[in-house]
């Protein structure tokens, strides 16, 4: 989350956590950081933010990386039988499918146009993409799409220091802005 908000200000946003409803209502877009979907999702419920998360993902821009995108995910293989997910996404999604945390790896891929490192960790693989739209791939494989308001990524593009991701996120928020 660190790493985010660091990169979404060195763009020149103003980035804050998001713990509380009133923070919520005070973002103009949210990222779901990576982490663990399962451990995320009872966050959500038990500091009572699922629902309000759930209603801000249909109207307003939201970015998912790694974790993050099985939480927005309509479909997720893998999941867990309780495991609640925010949704959004018409995407279907395999968690752990690009294998362990022993086999996590970086890999350069082509975001919205432009060459960047990216880590993959336990990362999710996009098995459907659906109509969303591909904004880049690794070995022929959707590993980020966008559909609407929404953003997905299977990688991690902070830990490298990568910022196209966060870079088309905001001209998403900004085009939304100006209706
Ligand atoms: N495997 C994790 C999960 O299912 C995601 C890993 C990550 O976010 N780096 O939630």
């Amino acid at each position: 989350m660190r790493e985010h908000i660091a990169t979404l200000e060195s763009l020149g946003a103003t980035a804050f956590p998001v713990k509380t409803l009133a923070e919520l209502e005070m973002a103009d877009g949210l990222v779901i950081p990576g982490g663990e979907s399962t451990t995320i999702s009872k966050l959500l419920v038990n500091f009572g933010l699922m629902d309000a998360v759930r209603k801000f993902a249909e109207h307003k821009p939201v970015l998912g990386t790694c974790a993050g995108l099985i939480l927005l995910s309509n479909r997720v293989e893998g999941a867990l039988a309780d495991q609640q997910l925010i949704g959004g996404l018409p995407v279907a999604v395999e968690r752990n499918a690009y294998g362990g945390q022993t086999h996590s790896f970086e890999a350069e891929v082509v975001i919205a146009g432009e060459a960047e490192r990216v880590a993959f960790i336990r990362a999710p693989r996009i098995l459907d993409a659906g109509d969303a739209e591909v904004i880049a791939e690794l070995n022929g494989e959707p590993v980020a799409i966008k559909a609407g308001n929404l953003m997905g990524a299977s990688f991690h593009p902070e830990i490298s220091g990568g910022k196209r991701l966060h870079r088309v996120f905001l001209e998403l928020i900004e085009k939304m802005q100006a209706g």
